[in-house]
């Protein structure tokens, strides 16, 4: 076994949440070093459109030496309080961890699960991008964000290929406002996207979808959900394998690691528990960087105030949807806003993370 000492802070995952903590570590003067497999950002938030067919290949990630003074390649297998081990038998110690893992989709037990193609990483993208292209029938499992925006997306860029988007529930969106998910149905059937609504999915076949009796065929996908794993890596977790974090965002009962993003459960102010999104993920990775540089200094660590400000959803084809707060941007003029502000989202992210130069040099330019 190696042990090596890391000077800083320390970070598990290189995604939204743990490219905040390290925008917030290196603006309080501290060193941070990612740890993480592909040693790059996937944007996460954009790998609907780059799979689909809407925006260009070059648009799904980013090296992360921009955002940390040190990336070390490999993966976290175990995590203890100021200690992680990756797959190569190394045990990194630091005096405080963020852990931002993240989610991967999640594998109910459907016969034939393995057939669903995923879509949560760059790779998966780029891999369902080119098998969308040679497939005339696409049936997607799952109408929330990943799906009714990836079928967007498609319908957009492919419009002779028939998709089709099924969901147990009986509307689009559920967590969502009933007005933001009318008006997904209804941009979705204006791109002759079939909507296969209020029955769950038998069986996922290589080349189709069983629902209640009923075969569809196409290129299956799932885009039915994700799961936190942290119980793999030894996280004291909640019942969903989220891990449990107190208000400074500290894993439970633990002195030196932190846990943000998809991870953790996330929660209001008020208690209520919070959606996995990137916005949260951000608001989470500032608060525990923030807090990891002032355990290393001894200062007082700061509450969490996470908020869930609004959903922005791109569905290609310059049409979106948008719920800020109480108020939703509907149809037929703010729809087109919509794609508009979810760039300037994913724009801001780029120049927070990476300052002006995410601008100029950003991917897809
Ligand atoms: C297609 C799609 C579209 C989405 N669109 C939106 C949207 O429009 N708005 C929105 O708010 N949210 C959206 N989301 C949700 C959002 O992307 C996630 O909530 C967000 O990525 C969570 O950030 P995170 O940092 O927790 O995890 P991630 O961004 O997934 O990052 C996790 C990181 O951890 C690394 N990692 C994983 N395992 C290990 C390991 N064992 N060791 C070390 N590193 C590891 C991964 O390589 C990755 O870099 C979307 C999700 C999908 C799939």
């Amino acid at each position: 076994m190696i042990e090596r000492a890391v000077d800083g802070v320390l970070i598990v995952g290189g995604g939204y949440a743990g490219v905040h903590t390290a925008r917030s570590v290196r603006r309080a003067g501290r060193r941070s070093s990612i740890v993480d497999p592909s040693g790059r950002h996937d944007f996460v938030t954009r790998l609907a459109a780059v799979a689909g067919g809407t925006a260009p290949m070059t648009d799904s990630s980013a090296g992360l030496e921009e955002f940390a003074d040190d990336v070390i390649l490999g993966s976290v297998t175990a995590v203890r309080d100021g200690e992680v081990d990756l797959d190569d038998g190394t045990t990194l110690t630091a005096d405080a961890i963020v852990v931002t893992a993240g989610a991967v989709p999640l594998k109910p037990p459907i016969p034939g699960i393995e057939h669903a193609r995923p879509l949560r990483t760059e790779d998966d993208a780029l891999n369902l991008r080119s098998a969308i292209e040679d497939h005339d029938a696409i049936v997607i499992v799952g109408g929330g964000a990943t799906g009714v925006q990836l079928a967007g997306a498609i319908g957009a860029a492919h419009p002779a290929k028939t998709v089709t988007v099924v969901d147990g529930s009986d509307r689009l969106l559920v967590g969502m406002g009933d007005a933001t998910g009318r008006d997904a149905e209804r941009i979705l059937r204006d791109r002759r996207v079939r909507l296969r609504l209020g029955d769950d999915v038998d069986e996922i076949l290589p080349d189709g979808v069983s629902v209640a009796g009923e075969e569809l065929v196409g290129l299956p996908i799932w885009a039915a959900g994700f799961t936190a794993r942290a119980d793999e890596f030894g996280l004291p977790t909640d019942d969903d394998g989220r891990v449990v974090v107190d208000r400074y965002l500290r894993v439970d009962g633990w002195t030196k690691t932190f846990a943000a993003g998809d991870i953790a459960r996330h929660v209001t102010a008020d208690g209520t528990e919070l959606a996995m999104s990137a916005q949260i993920a951000v608001q989470a990775g500032e608060v525990a960087g923030r807090n990891a540089v002032r355990l290393l200094r001894g200062d007082r660590l700061d509450e969490a105030r996470l908020a869930h400000r609004g959903w922005v959803l791109d569905l290609g084809g310059h049409r979106g949807l948008a719920e800020i707060g109480p108020v939703t941007l509907t149809a037929p003029f703010f729809d087109l806003l919509a794609p508009a502000l979810h760039w300037a989202i994913d724009m801001k992210h780029l120049v927070e993370t990476r300052g002006l130069a995410g601008l100029t040099d950003r991917p897809g330019a």
